[in-house]
C-alpha cells in the first residue's frame, strides 16, 4: 500500500523542534498562516462517530473545499467521501448554503459575505464496520482507534499539500493513551495539540490511540529512534515476547544496513490488535499502520501469518515512500495515481520485506522458504498470466485491490506483490552469481534509496532511472531483463531466483509453517495445486477454482458451497482426507450447492496431497540461504 511529495523544511523544522522553540516560531509565523485548523473529537469513536470542527481563513467571494479523494499508500481512490454526514458551514454567525460539484463530488464552494474573515466548516465522520479494505474499513473498537487525517479534513481546492498549512488537535476518551509521528505542542487538558505541518505531513502522520497501550523502544540508545507502539483489545495482547522484540531490534538495524541510511527523523510502528478492525498496514515516511490480529504476538500460527507485514511497511519508508515512480508522487490527493511502475514500489518491497524478516530472525530460514514457495506455486498456479502482462496488474491495481476473489486465477490479482518479489529475487541472484558474489541487490538498494537523512523527502523515478541504478551496480541488459519479465505476457512465473539461487520447487504431503498459519489464521483450505479449489471453510465455499485444475476440468465454479465429499458431509478433515487417498482411489465426488440447486461432480485426479516446498539443490550455490542470512553487525 501507499503514496506523497516534496520536503517541507518549515514542517521538519517544527517538527524536529520541542515546545518552547514552537513558541517563538508562532511569532515569526502568525496564526493566519495557516491555511486551516482541525479538531477532532473522537470520544464517541467506540460507537462508530467522529466529530470535526474545521476553520479556515476566508474572503468574500465563491469558496472551495475538497475531501481527499487519492490516498497515499492505497494507490487508488479511496477517499471514503461518502461517511461524510452532518457538513455545515458557517461564517460571520450565519450558516452558508453549500454545493457539491456535478462532477467532482468530493468538492463543495459557498459564497463567503463581505466582511467575514473566517469561516468553521463542522461534519461528522462515520466510522465503517467492515473489516474488509484498508484505512477507511474499521478502525476504531471500544478500546482503541487508528486515526486517518485524510478522512477528517477538507482542504483547499486543487492546492498542493506540501504547500498547505494546518494544525491539529485531538480530544480522546478518557483515560487513552495515544502515538502518532507529529510533533505536539501540548497533551494537558482535554485535547491534544498537535504541531503545525503541511498537510502532507498531516495525511501522513496517523495516530493510534487506546486504553490497552504500550511502548517498546526497537533502538534504545540511537538518535534516531525507532519504537513499537501498540494499542490493543486487551491488556494480555500487548505482551509480546522477548524474543519477538529482539527480532524487531534486529529488523531495525538490519534495514539500516541494507541501506545504509534512512529517511526519518523517528519512527513508529502503529500496530493495532484487534479482531474487530480490518487487518493490513499502511506505509508512511515515519511511522506505518499496521492492523493485525489480537493475539498476534501470543498465538504462533497468528505471529507467522503476520511475519511479512512489518518488515514490508519498514521497507516502505526508503522504497515506495523516499523513493517513489513519478506517477504516484502526485503531490496532492486530487490528482489520479498511475501504478505502472507498482511492481518496484510495491514487488520490490515484497521482495526486501521476504529478506529482512529473515535477515532480522522475524522469520526462521524454513519459514522464510516457505514463504518464497507458497508465493511461487500461487503465481506459476494463476493462468491470467497467458493473457496479460504483469505490469498491466500494477496500471490496473486501482480495480484490482477491490476484486473479487472468485476467478482470481483467470483475472489476475495485484501480481505485482508476489511476482515482483520472485522478478526482484532473480535480479539479485543473477547479480550475485555473474560477480561471483561481489555485488548484490544490497548495492543497488544503498544507490538507489541513498543519500544524507534530512527527514521525509520524495525522490521520484522513472523506469529508465531504475535500469540505470542496475546497470550501475552490475552491467548487463537490465532493459531486456525487464521487458520480458514485467511487460511482456509470459506463460510461466519467473522461477529462476529459486533454481539459480540453490533451490528447486517441489511437492510434499503435509503444509510448510507459512501455509499452515495462513490457513489457520483466515480459515481457508488451500487445495490449489491438487485438485485445484481453494476452500472457504466456515462456509464450506468454494472460493477460487485453478484454471485447467481438476476441479476446473470437472465443471467446479467459484462460490459453489460444497455440501458432501465422496457421500459424507464436507469439512476440511473429509476433504483432505479424500485428496490424500487418490493415489489409490483415482477419483474423488464433490457434492456441490450452486444457488440452491445441486449436483455432483467428478474429479478425475490421483496425485494425492500437493503443498508446495523447495528442495535444495546441491550442485548450486545457496544463494537464497545467503541472502537470509543475518548482515548487520
Ligand atoms: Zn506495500
Amino acid at each position: 500500500m501507499l503514496r506523497r511529495q516534496a520536503f517541507h523544511p518549515l514542517a521538519a523544522a517544527l517538527e524536529s523542534f520541542g515546545a518552547a522553540v514552537l513558541l517563538s516560531l508562532a511569532i515569526v509565523f502568525p496564526a493566519h498562516a495557516l491555511d486551516f485548523t482541525v479538531a477532532v473529537d473522537a470520544r464517541e469513536a467506540p460507537r462508530g462517530i467522529i466529530h470535526i470542527v474545521q476553520s479556515f481563513p476566508a474572503k468574500a467571494g465563491t469558496m472551495s473545499l475538497s475531501y481527499p479523494r487519492w490516498i497515499p499508500g492505497e494507490h487508488g481512490p479511496t477517499g471514503p467521501n461518502l461517511d461524510v454526514a452532518g457538513l455545515v458551514v458557517k461564517g460571520g454567525g450565519k450558516v452558508l448554503p453549500w454545493r457539491r460539484d456535478v462532477v467532482t463530488m468530493e468538492t463543495i464552494r459557498f459564497d463567503v459575505p463581505a466582511g467575514v474573515g473566517n469561516v468553521d466548516v463542522t461534519f461528522d465522520f462515520l466510522l465503517d464496520n467492515s473489516t474488509a479494505g484498508f484505512t477507511s474499513a474499521a478502525c476504531a473498537t471500544p478500546n482503541l482507534l487508528l486515526l486517518s487525517w485524510n478522512e477528517v479534513a477538507f482542504y483547499p481546492t486543487g492546492r498542493k499539500s506540501d504547500g498547505i498549512q494546518c494544525q491539529a488537535s485531538l480530544t480522546l476518551p478518557d483515560r487513552w493513551q495515544h502515538a502518532t509521528a507529529l510533533g505536539t505542542v501540548s497533551s494537558g487538558g482535554a485535547a491534544i495539540k498537535f504541531s503545525p505541518c503541511s498537510f502532507t505531513t498531516l495525511v501522513d502522520s496517523p495516530v493510534l490511540c487506546g486504553r490497552y497501550f504500550k511502548t517498546v523502544e526497537l533502538a534504545p540508545g540511537d538518535s534516531v529512534p525507532v519504537r513499537l507502539r501498540m494499542a490493543c483489545d486487551s491488556e494480555e495482547g500487548l505482551k509480546i515476547p522477548d524474543s519477538q522484540v529482539d527480532a524487531l531490534r534486529s529488523l531495525v538495524r538490519e534495514a539500516r544496513t541494507l541501506f545504509g541510511t534512512q529517511h526519518f527523523h523517528h519512527y513508529d510502528f502503529l500496530v493495532t490488535l484487534s479482531e474487530h478492525t480490518a487487518h493490513f498496514g499502511l506505509e508512511h515516511h515515519q511511522c506505518s499502520d499496521d492492523r493485525g490480529r489480537e493475539r498476534w504476538w501470543l498465538d504462533d500460527d497468528l505471529r507467522r501469518n503476520h511475519s511479512n507485514l512489518l518488515s514490508h511497511e519498514f521497507v516502505h519508508s526508503w522504497n515506495g515512500k523516499f523513493r517513489r515512480p513519478v506517477g504516484l508522487a502526485t503531490g496532492d490527493y486530487f490528482t489520479p495515481m498511475q501504478g505502472d511502475l507498482l511492481w518496484v514500489y510495491e514487488g520490490l518491497t515484497q521482495y526486501l520485506g521476504f529478506v529482512l524478516a529473515g535477515r532480522s530472525g522475524i522469520r526462521t530460514p524454513d519459514e522464510a522458504r516457505d514463504g518464497l514457495a507458497r508465493a511461487a506455486a500461487q503465481i506459476e498456479a494463476g493462468r491470467g498470466r497467458e493473457w496479460r502482462p504483469l505490469v498491466d496488474t500494477g496500471t490496473e491495481a486501482q480495480l484490482l485491490y477491490g476484486a473479487r476473489d472468485a476467478w482470481q486465477d483467470w483475472r489476475r490479482s495485484v501480481d505485482f506483490y508476489d511476482e515482483g518479489l520472485l522478478t526482484w529475487l532473480e535480479a539479485d541472484v543473477l547479480i550475485r552469481t555473474q560477480s561471483k558474489g561481489a555485488k548484490s541487490l544490497d548495492d543497488f538498494c544503498k544507490r538507489f534509496h541513498g543519500g544524507p537523512n534530512r527527514g521525509p523527502e520524495v525522490k521520484p523515478y522513472t523506469l529508465d532511472d531504475v535500469i540505470a541504478a542496475l546497470q550501475a551496480t552490475w552491467p548487463y541488459d537490465w532493459a531486456g531483463f525487464l521487458r520480458e519479465h514485467i511487460y511482456e505476457v509470459r506463460p510461466h512465473a519467473p522461477m529462476n531466483g529459486i533454481t539459480a539461487g540453490g533451490w528447486r520447487m517441489a511437492w510434499k504431503d503435509s503444509l510448510g509453517p507459512i501455509q499452515k498459519a495462513s490457513e489457520v489464521a483466515n480459515k481457508e483450505v488451500d487445495e490449489s495445486y491438487s485438485i485445484g479449489i481453494r476452500v472457504d471453510d466456515k462456509e464450506a465455499r468454494v472460493i477460487d477454482v485453478v484454471p485447467g485444475s481438476p476441479a476446473d476440468q470437472a465443471g467446479v465454479a467459484p462460490d459453489m458451497k460444497l455440501a458432501a465429499v465422496n457421500g459424507r458431509k464436507y469439512s476440511s478433515d473429509v476433504l483432505r482426507d479424500a485428496i490424500a487417498a487418490t493415489p489409490q482411489s483415482g477419483r474423488i465426488e464433490l457434492l456441490c450447492e450452486n444457488k440452491e440447486f445441486f449436483r455432483t461432480y467428478l474429479l478425475d485426479y490421483r496425485g494425492g496431497s500437493k503443498h508446495p516446498t523447495l528442495a535444495r539443490d546441491n550442485g548450486v550455490r545457496d544463494w537464497v540461504s545467503e541472502i537470509l542470512a543475518p548482515h548487520a553487525h
